[in-house]
């Protein structure tokens, strides 16, 4: 069986993500003794072949408009012809918002078992058995695939992006596809910002800030590390922060190395989006708040006395 990894670019970028994703089946292949592709869609100023430094050997990219990458219809038909005419026994996808469309209806038109949120390399030696979180992180399952065509979405931060070195061939595919049937009428980007769902460290606020007007710390923090901004939903309802900063289990789940909660409880609903993160770190004045106890290094103190400090820290730190 082949493996077919689709990689998903962004302003000239590969989404680190995807990237992650390419060296989980790039390791499944060396596991299988299969090799694993990469298959691109749309214009990228990035270059293709570049990405054999992932370790796979060839990169199928098919043109189309760029608006196009958003009509998970339409890119379902894609990916799924393009599976079927290199006859690929498993499509790999990083669990971004754009796959959780896509790859379900990937798995629909290749008759595939398919496991959402994976966490670990398949274990192969008695059928094919995946590790995923359940019950909001709360609980690992391992998820046998009966099926010989198989979707895996791996999680964020899930596999470790490991550097191969290599070019890969480029082949551009012409497949038949259907019209879109959206039209994408503007983009309002905001400048600047880390998107939260990759980025691999998050500085996070709750209501222990008392206000809008007090995120300066938490905005400052997190420029000086390279950190997406989050918040707590009580925050995002009570509109002090945008509700896509919101994380939680009514919010975005989020798996960075690094989650920095200031001011947050950590009600269980909150826990529901964060306790993936590999390390947690808390400020909050109660030493009793829940959130100390899924926290890897707690501060018991007052936010607006210890986040100077930190920021101070950070910044002596060059
Ligand atoms: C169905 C349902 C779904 C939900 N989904 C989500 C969700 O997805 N995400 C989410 O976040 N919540 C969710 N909630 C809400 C959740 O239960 C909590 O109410 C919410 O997370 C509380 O937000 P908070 O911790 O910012 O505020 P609070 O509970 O008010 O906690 C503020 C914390 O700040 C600390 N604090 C106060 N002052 C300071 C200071 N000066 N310095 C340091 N610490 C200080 C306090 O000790 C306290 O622990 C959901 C609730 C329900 C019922």
């Amino acid at each position: 069986m082949s493996i077919l990894i689709y990689t998903e670019h962004q302003e000239g970028k590969f989404k680190k993500n995807s990237l992650e994703a390419i060296s989980y089946g790039v390791a499944i292949a060396t596991q299988a003794g299969t090799e694993a592709y990469a298959l691109v869609a749309g214009s990228t100023s990035a270059t293709l072949s570049d990405l054999g430094n992932y370790g796979v050997k060839k990169v199928f990219h098919v043109a189309t408009d760029n608006n196009n990458l958003s009509d998970t219809k339409f890119m379902s038909a894609l990916v799924a012809q393009v599976a079927q005419e290199q006859q690929t026994d498993l499509v790999i996808f990083s669990n971004t918002l754009s796959a959780k469309g896509i790859a379900p209806r990937v798995a629909v038109k290749l008759k595939a078992g398919m496991i959402s949120g994976a966490v670990a390399l398949p274990d192969t030696s008695n059928g094919f058995i995946v590790k995923k979180n359940v019950f909001s992180g709360k609980a690992v399952t391992e998820i046998k695939v009966l099926t010989t065509k198989k979707v895996i979405t791996l999680n964020a931060n899930a596999y470790e992006l490991k550097e191969t070195g290599g070019s890969a061939e480029v082949i551009n595919l012409n497949p038949t596809l259907p019209a879109s049937s959206i039209t994408i009428t503007g983009v309002n980007k905001t400048a600047g910002e880390i998107p939260l769902a990759e980025a691999e460290r998050v500085i996070s606020g709750g209501r222990g800030l008392k206000g809008p007007e007090h995120w300066g710390m938490i905005e400052e923090l997190a420029k000086l590390t390279g950190a997406a901004t989050a918040c707590s939903r009580a925050v995002a309802d009570a509109h002090w922060r945008p509700h896509h900063e919101h994380v939680g289990q009514t919010g975005l789940a989020i798996s960075p190395n690094l989650y920095f909660a200031v001011g947050i409880s950590g009600a269980i609903q909150h826990l529901a989006g964060v306790n993936r993160s590999k390390t947690i770190v808390v400020i909050n004045k109660d030493p009793e708040a829940p959130f100390f106890k899924a926290a890897d290094y707690g501060i018991v103190g007052d936010a607006f006395e210890v986040m100077p400090k930190i920021i101070q820290a950070v910044k002596d730190l060059g």
